[in-house]
């Protein structure tokens, strides 16, 4: 414990010194405060020893308060033994990928990653030596097939983005092992209240808690939970890189964070309702989302998510940028907006956000035509919601 001197100093000295630590007893807070402060104060060596013994706090970016109970939190929600928070979700994936693999290995990918995602893998990564391959993981034997001798990573995520197709984790995870390869799978998508990979043999899962874990569009944070060897040397390297998440950000998501489950389980049955009134829709070509019997994976994503397919969906309109426009001003609830995850519905358009970089030959294979839209359903009244996309697609009828 850090003891205060009782001797008194001139004015100027005691205007720095006065005030400086709580007295009372102040460990119990209703809720936790914000610890910004870069240092804590050290009484000796013998203290300073007794804080690297507990792994207690000394410098910001080693450890920090609010980052801690957040890493408490992740680690119990996604069924971890541990976990690091990071300054965003790119960071946590940076970090963890950057601790594995080095130069001569492999990292099998699926192909329909977080865009961002694929350029740290193709744009960064490369020039260090690290090559990537990338095949359809909802397909298991091109991931049998594209599996090598240094393969050290096999990298999805839980539903991919646009299409919302489901990736058997279970049986990846096989796969990862039988070559003593790490699985990391990002769970931002479905969070762990709908699913938690670690349970179906992941060693790391990323999230990016700017999005469905925060909820409320106003933070961007990330975190990796895992297997503790894992998380150790990512840690290790988080300290160096300086990954990790300031002490307010990591108290907002953490506050956000207490909701989350009430949101979520809100936002995953509108989507379910939302997919179901769109399919029936005569303007709508196609709908993505798990819950439906139409779906490629229906099967697969009731078995692993137990009837809570998630609160991303995307569905396909015909390729008329007019009657997009159009139907887009109709709407009075969903806005665009270049996140997903809030509370509010938000809608978004791949082909001008998302893979507006990708050769047109490419993304149609992968199904992104110029007529789909992905939603990001919020916690709105669901007959409210419904209402006003079907009154918004009479955009088409004229
Ligand atoms: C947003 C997102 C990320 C990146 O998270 P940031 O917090 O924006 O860095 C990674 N993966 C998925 C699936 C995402 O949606």
């Amino acid at each position: 414990m850090f003891k205060e001197s009782e001797k008194e100093f001139s004015f100027e000295t005691e205007l720095l010194k006065q005030g400086a630590y709580i007295r009372e007893l102040a460990a119990n807070p209703e809720t936790a405060p914000i610890y910004l402060t870069t240092a804590f104060n050290v009484e000796d060596l013998d203290d300073l020893q007794a804080r690297y013994d507990v792994k207690g706090f000394c410098y910001n970016r080693n450890r920090n308060p609010n980052r801690s109970t957040l890493i408490e939190l992740m680690t119990y929600l996604e069924k971890g033994e541990n976990s690091i928070i990071c300054s965003s979700g790119m960071a946590a994936i940076s970090t963890a990928v950057l601790s594995i693999v080095k130069q001569g290995d492999h990292i099998l990918s699926d192909q329909t990653l977080y865009g961002e995602t694929i350029d740290i893998f193709s744009k960064v990564l490369s020039g260090y030596g690290v090559d990537v391959t990338y095949v359809d993981f909802t397909d298991l034997d091109q991931v049998k097939a594209a599996v090598k001798e240094n393969t050290k990573i096999l990298y999805t995520e839980t539903v991919s983005n646009p299409m919302i197709t489901v990736v058997d984790i279970d049986a990846v995870a096989d796969i990862a092992h039988a070559n003593d390869a790490v699985l990391i799978v990002d769970n931002t998508f479905m969070t762990p209240v709908a699913f938690r990979p670690i349970e179906h043999g992941a060693d790391l899962t990323v999230n990016s808690l700017t999005k469905f874990a925060n909820g409320h569009s106003d933070a961007v944070c990330g975190a990796l939970t895992g297997r503790a060897d894992l998380i150790q040397k990512a840690y290790n390297l988080q300290v160096l890189l300086g990954t990790s998440a300031d002490a307010f950000t990591s108290w907002l998501v953490q506050r956000g964070m207490r909701t989350m489950s009430l949101r979520v389980e809100k936002q995953m049955s509108n989507a379910a309702k939302l997919a179901k009134a769109l399919e029936e829709s005569p303007y709508v070509l196609k709908v993505n989302h798990p819950s439906l019997e139409s779906h490629p994976q229906h099967e697969l994503a009731k078995n692993l998510f137990k009837d809570t397919y998630g609160g991303m969906l995307s569905f396909v309109l015909p390729d008329n940028k007019e009657k997009i426009n159009k139907f887009m001003r109709k709407l009075n609830l969903a806005h665009y907006a270049m996140t997903l995850g809030g509370y509010r519905t938000t809608i978004s358009h791949p082909v001008m956000s998302s893979h507006y970089d990708i050769p047109e030959e490419e993304r149609l294979k992968m199904g992104i035509t110029y007529g789909l839209l992905r939603i990001s359903v919020g916690i709105e009244n669901a007959d409210d919601l419904v209402e006003d996309f079907l009154q918004a697609l009479e955009a088409f009828a004229e």
